[in-house]
């Protein structure tokens, strides 16, 4: 087991942290919704970031430089040229190497008192059954219904809560899903894995650079509340934004009682 802090807190707690710790971290410890509690669970946690591209860039970035203690960043890719318009984790010379490697590089720079892990595979499988039962959180940064899909059936196998992230063209949406909590639903409950969503990915369709700024700091700020335990999560609402017109949208969704993956009456397969 992993020494996940929980309340109450007594007062040696606070030198778990040493001197350039509490000053890394001055400005989280100061906010009340966060505070040394709320950061030493941030250093104590584990969160799985699947993809280093243009969503798992700036989430792992913030994930990182706010004291996330264990970073596992996974991806099968390398760098391209073309990654670079929006993928601010890689650089001119990173190109043609792991995407993972190059991810790990840039956030040590930031934060080098972090352990990070770079996987440059593919997670599937028992593989990705392993990566979510160790993490506290899963922050989905892939680009295809297919990874969105396995990574939703581990979380909820493994009760992981889970940060979603999508973006293509000006269209962004960003949800948490929770299976800790029985209310909450899952990804499947919202698309469901039988109906056949077409994979609109940014090689092809084309996207707006901040676009995936914007959603994947926002995963990583909801992959922190549900770690510090502070605020509310997203967790039975999905956001939509349209960055064209700069507008959001907030869908209120339910758990299904009939998701194969979360149900309380699963399809059978
Ligand atoms: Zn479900």
């Amino acid at each position: 087991m992993r020494p996940f802090l929980l309340p109450p807190f007594s007062w040696p707690d606070i030198f778990l942290m040493n001197d350039q710790q509490l000053l890394r971290y001055s400005r989280h410890i100061l906010l009340d919704e966060i505070g040394i509690e709320g950061q030493q669970r941030l250093l104590a946690a584990h969160a799985l970031v699947i993809g280093a591209g243009g969503l798992g860039s700036p989430a792992a970035f913030y994930l990182a430089s706010a004291g996330i203690g264990h970073i596992t960043l996974v991806d099968n890719d390398t760098v391209d040229l073309t990654n670079l318009q929006r993928q601010i984790l890689h650089s001119s010379e990173r190109i043609g190497q792991p995407k993972a490697a190059s991810g790990r590089e840039t956030l040590l720079k930031i934060n080098p008192e972090i352990e990070i892990i770079g996987l440059a595979e593919r997670a599937e499988g028992a593989r990705l059954d392993e990566l979510v039962r160790a993490a506290d959180v899963v922050l989905d940064c892939s680009d295809n219904f297919a990874t969105r899909h396995a990574v939703n059936r581990a979380c909820v196998a493994h009760r992981v809560p889970l940060v979603s992230g999508a973006a293509v063209r000006f269209d962004g949406q960003v949800s948490v899903f929770d299976p800790r909590n029985a209310a909450s639903p899952c990804y499947a409950c919202l698309f469901p894995p039988d109906q056949q969503f077409e994979d609109e990915q940014c090689g092809t369709m084309g996207v707006f650079a901040p676009l995936v700024g914007i959603i994947g700091a926002m995963q990583a700020a909801e992959a922190l509340k549900l770690i510090a335990q502070a605020g509310a999560t997203l967790a039975g609402r999905l956001l939509l934004l349209d960055a064209a017109s700069m507008e959001w949208n907030s869908i209120a969704i339910a758990r299904s009682d009939v998701c194969p993956v979360c149900g309380t009456h699963p399809l059978a397969g």
